[in-house]
């Protein structure tokens, strides 16, 4: 048995060492308290199941040959990830380093501090997005979470969270769904970083339009007054990391912001895993 605990040890480190290599190192932190090897040890239960049901790539879903592997090399290599020079408000690229701040952003102040976001919402990224909606794929989650933490869990560790807060759905959406897409980043971003995740605190309370088809003015006057803070529970909370899966115009991340600056919370920060181009 410990022969082949031994094996499969070796196995996922050799899918992980592959990857590291694909990305040439990029995204490679390391944290004292939450470095990789650490977490890879809970892995077991997916080493086993690998034999018999192997993970799915979350772009074009052909099962993965290496176990530790959360994505295939082709579509690994073809995500627009996020780089520098950032935007130092919403977290998107910007052309160079003499922008401090992204045109949307000089335009417009937002209530939430910094935004990371791990990728563009282009091909590929959205289509499987849009899978974990509306076909329950929450496992192309896994991907997008670990990379979102390998690449910015420095940052948002030095941010002193107290809580991770996901955007709410509102009751009605979630019980037709079955769960709530951002809460299950949140989940996965706690156990990564060791940051606690709260559900209760901020409630949607506005049952409001799909904000695709909209833009932005009518974006921020469909959402707005959407949420409500539980008071009682918000006073020991400084500073809060809310969590979503898509950032557009920042109109949603905005008006929960709002509602818990409101509500004393002193400093929003934002993580999302896919951000659009705008200009
Ligand atoms: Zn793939
Ligand atoms: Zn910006």
């Amino acid at each position: 048995m410990k022969v082949v605990s031994v094996v499969l040890k070796l196995y996922v480190m050799q899918g992980e060492k592959m990857r590291r290599y694909v990305q040439k190192g990029k995204h490679l932190i390391t944290l004292k308290k939450n470095n990789v090897l650490q977490y890879k040890k809970a892995d077991w239960k997916e080493a086993i199941l690998h034999i018999f049901f192997p993970r799915c790539c979350p772009i074009c879903n052909e099962p993965l040959q290496l176990l530790g592997n959360k994505i295939c090399n082709e579509c690994l290599t073809n995500i627009q990830f996020v780089t520098e020079p950032r935007c130092m408000c919403c977290g998107k690229g910007v052309s160079s380093n003499r922008h401090e701040y992204c045109y949307d952003c000089r335009k417009k102040n937002h209530y939430f501090k910094e935004a990371v976001s791990l990728c563009y919402y282009a091909a590929g990224v959205e289509q499987s997005l849009a899978q974990v909606k509306y076909y329950n794929k929450r496992q192309h989650l896994d991907f997008f979470c670990e990379e979102l933490y390998y690449r910015y869990g420095k940052k948002l560790l030095e941010w002193g969270i107290d809580v991770i807060i996901p955007v709410p759905l509102h009751k009605r959406k979630r019980r037709s769904r079955g769960f709530n897409q951002a809460e299950e980043i949140g989940k996965r971003l706690s156990i990564l970083l060791h940051i606690p995740m709260d559900t209760n605190l901020l409630i949607r309370t506005k049952h409001t339009k799909a904000q695709k088809q909209l833009n932005d003015k009518e974006r921020r006057k469909n959402i707005k007054d959407a949420f409500k803070v539980k008071q009682e529970e918000v006073r020991t909370i400084k500073r809060v990391l809310l969590v979503d899966d898509i950032y557009t115009t920042g109109s949603t991340v905005d008006e929960c912001a709002k509602e818990l600056l409101r509500a004393g919370v002193q400093t929003v920060y934002v993580a999302t895993i896919a951000i659009g181009k705008g200009y």
